[in-house]
């Protein structure tokens, strides 16, 4: 099988994009006020991460939000030394996925950390932060 013809380019593009958060904008907003939280469904009570308006498992759009804490456990996590573009300024990151009580897993950067002391079992907790431009976003950092 031949591969189809096509023109390189190695062009460098920005990305901008806008997330259409209109149905789990509380999330945001529990967020700012240092507060973690997700959706259950009220139907078959799955309790989603990221929160998820519309139930995965039976489709239903109805939901409550549920506090998830501040403390999670480190299932695994991985160094990035090589970044992508989008993050090139930055120094080498911990990429982590915790796991709350509610049983939901949670991706995020692993902050205060050397890539060594990083061990599943190790207990986290989760702490908001600010972008600078001013959006709301989380870290790990140990418990
Ligand atoms: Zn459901």
């Amino acid at each position: 099988m031949s591969e189809a013809p096509s023109l390189h380019s190695r062009r460098t593009l920005t990305l901008k994009f806008d997330l259409p958060i209109s149905k789990t904008r509380e999330f945001w907003d529990f967020l700012r006020e240092g507060k973690f939280v997700t959706t259950k469904c009220k139907k078959c009570g799955l309790v989603s991460f990221p929160p998820q308006s519309d139930c995965p498992k039976c489709m239903c759009g109805e939901f409550e939000w549920i506090d998830l804490g501040k403390e999670a456990t480190l299932l695994t996590s991985t160094y990035v030394s090589v970044m992508p573009p989008s993050f090139t300024g930055t120094d080498p990151y911990i990429i982590a996925i915790g796991e709350f009580s509610a049983g939901v897993r949670v991706l995020a950067w692993l902050e205060g950390v050397q890539r060594e002391e990083a061990k599943p079992g190790m207990k986290l907790r989760v702490e908001a932060r600010l972008s600078k431009e001013g959006n709301p976003f989380y870290v790990f950092v140990r418990a």
